[in-house]
């Protein structure tokens, strides 16, 4: 089976895609690797850059994600700019005050938001191929749990009787997530091929 080396380099997620991969070979990112700049205008074009990217680098074929929170009230933002909703540099924390500050005042039922994660998968033959999964919930009013990472204490997913992803454990947020729903079609993909 082809092996493939992991774009990210984030502790968090690395963990989560190794848990949904289960049985594929993961290479991890080799340092000498620079970080892309991820100018797309879309969650597709970010994720395929930065596969490509890794592909330049190493040779090797690559598999990178890309994921945003888009919220309703917010006409969709941050979308692709999550990561940097509360300025180049933000932290979790501070993209997820910035949230709050700019929901404050919006009525339950107009705080539906979802979590949309994109994979993409580039061969050294050129090809490539991507996947989705998304996560729908709502923008809770106040921050809750210790688990997760980003936006997870305050995103509570439809069903759940308001439980925030940060609330639930690791297995049980892989089970429901964008990135489970995306890696779990991303190793049904794989297998097929
Ligand atoms: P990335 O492009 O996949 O790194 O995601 C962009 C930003 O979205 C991250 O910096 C986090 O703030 C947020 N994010 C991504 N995945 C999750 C998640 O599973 N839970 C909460 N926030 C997330």
């Amino acid at each position: 089976m082809t092996s493939f080396v992991l774009a990210t380099a984030n502790p968090h997620k690395a963990e989560e895609i190794r848990a949904l991969l289960d049985g594929v070979v993961l290479l991890p990112r080799p340092e000498h690797v620079p970080e892309v700049v991820e100018d797309g205008d879309t969650l597709e074009e970010n994720a395929l850059l930065k596969a490509r990217a890794l592909v330049s680098a190493t040779g090797h074929a690559a598999i990178a994600d890309d994921t945003g929170l888009f919220v309703d009230a917010l006409g969709g933002r941050p979308g692709v700019w999550s990561a940097r909703y509360a300025g180049e540099n933000a932290t979790y924390a501070d993209n997820v005050a910035k949230m709050l500050g700019e929901l404050a005042g919006v009525p339950a039922a107009q705080r539906t938001a979802r979590f949309r994660t994109v994979a993409a998968v580039a061969y050294p033959d050129e090809s490539w191929f991507v996947v989705d999964g998304e996560l729908e919930g709502v923008i809770t009013d106040d921050a809750r749990g210790e688990n997760g990472f980003g936006y997870d204490p305050i995103f509570a997913p439809t069903g759940l009787k308001g439980r925030t992803l940060a609330e639930l454990t690791a297995a049980e947020k892989h089970a429901l997530s964008h990135r489970g729903n995306a890696f779990r079609e991303l190793a049904e993909a794989l297998a097929a091929r």
